[in-house]
């Protein structure tokens, strides 16, 4: 059977190039990082290659990078270890109400110990507002974090005004660049930001693998305790071949970063085209413009998401109702109802994500059996009957 897999936003395969830079770090230079023999020397400088080309890459010095085991925990280090390192200074971030779930389950474990949170809303296209951030701002905001581009809809967000005004005001600025790192420029100078969160899976390097970048001077508490690895700022021993496959999946894709936009960009048109040419009553999500250019996302009225899902994977077509993370619950997605759609609505979502081995040929057959499946699908359903 053909298989088509546009689920890229939940993760993407290796690279094989990646794999092949991972390999001899399992076998003959399997050394440990910290030790002092050859062996370890040799991880040592494969691990500071590593880190110099992840910085390189953002426009920071390597001593701003330590790696983690992906975007989950870079994203917790800073809610935790900010929060915590700047205990006797406030109790107030500011967050988004589009963020990963990354970042809002910490922040409501925080709220829980008497933090306080402001998500801040979204408009209909999921863009954040720089004067609504602004706003939020109280004398005990001592974090603000507002993504790079939201993993279900797209949008990209004005990262780089929002962190105008922390600096204005001296409030520490991340940003989850997860969706964003290897696919559009990143730069933590142009962005203004202070801390930044990146994930390889996302990028064609190894999955549980991610670094945090943090801005010289900036406060944060450790996250894991134990041995001194990082300049004691995460301990656990280096998973060194992760960490070259995550550096090796950077340098491809800084080699052909525009390139391969582009063309995602115009197999993103003809999806943004042909879907609603193709079937009534859909509702293209996110930013028409400020969007990811691999990043599709329709809702389409009367059915469900999670059945337009099935069918699909029955006919080899592999796409997400929202998040990888949420699509085993039956709660809406949050993104979906802070743009201001409505639970139906919200729940006949299909979000389709391209890549790197993304096919003229995958979008066509997409195009081909979507019109189809929705066809069947509310035949049969109460909902398209009463319209
Ligand atoms: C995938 C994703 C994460 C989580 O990254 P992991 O490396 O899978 O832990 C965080 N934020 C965003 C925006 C993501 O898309």
């Amino acid at each position: 059977m053909k298989k088509v897999y546009l689920d890229y936003a939940a993760t993407a395969p290796c690279d094989p190039d990646v794999v092949k830079a991972m390999e001899p770090y399992f076998f003959e230079k399997f050394g440990n990082a910290s030790s002092l023999h050859a062996y370890g020397q040799e991880a040592k400088k494969a691990l500071e290659d590593s880190r110099a080309a992840t910085a390189e890459f953002l426009g920071a010095r390597p001593e701003e990078i330590i790696f983690t085991s992906g975007g989950t925990e870079s994203n917790n280090n800073v809610i935790f270890g900010v929060t915590d390192a700047l205990a006797d200074k406030g109790n107030h971030i500011i967050t988004s109400a589009i963020e990963h779930h990354a970042i809002i389950e910490p922040c409501r474990v925080l709220e829980k110990k008497g933090f306080q949170v402001t998500y801040v809303g979204v408009d209909k296209d999921g863009l954040v507002s720089c004067d609504e951030v602004k706003k939020a701002i109280t004398d005990k905001t001592i974090l603000i974090s507002i993504m790079h581009a939201n993993n279900e809809i797209g949008t990209i967000q004005p990262i780089s005004s929002i962190g105008k005004i922390a600096r204005e005001k001296g409030i520490y600025f991340h940003t989850d660049a997860v969706q964003t790192v290897g696919h559009i420029p990143v730069n933590v100078n142009e962005l203004n930001v202070d801390l930044l969160s990146l994930s390889g899976h996302k990028f064609y390097g190894p999955k549980g693998v991610g670094a945090l970048y943090i801005r010289k001077g900036v406060r944060i508490g450790r996250f894991l305790c134990g041995g001194d690895q990082e300049k004691d700022r995460r301990a656990s021993t280096h998973n060194v071949s992760a960490i070259v496959g995550l550096a090796k999946a950077v340098e491809l894709c800084a080699k052909d970063m525009d390139r391969e936009a582009k063309a995602l960009v115009a197999l993103r048109s003809k999806l943004i085209q042909g879907i609603p040419e193709k079937i009534p009553d859909v509702r293209l999500n996110g930013h028409p413009q400020l969007r990811l250019p691999n990043n599709v996302n329709f809702s389409i009225k009367y059915i469900e998401g999670e059945s337009i899902l099935l069918s699909l994977d029955m006919l080899g077509i592999a796409v997400s109702t929202g998040s990888a993370c949420t699509s085993s619950s039956l709660e809406p997605s949050h993104v979906l109802l802070a743009i201001g759609l409505d639970h139906a609505t919200a729940h006949g979502s299909l979000r389709i994500s391209m890549g790197r081995w993304t096919k003229e040929q995958d979008v066509r057959f997409l195009l081909e059996n979507l019109p189809k499946v929705v066809e069947k699908l509310r035949a049969m359903s109460p909902l398209y009957e009463k319209k």
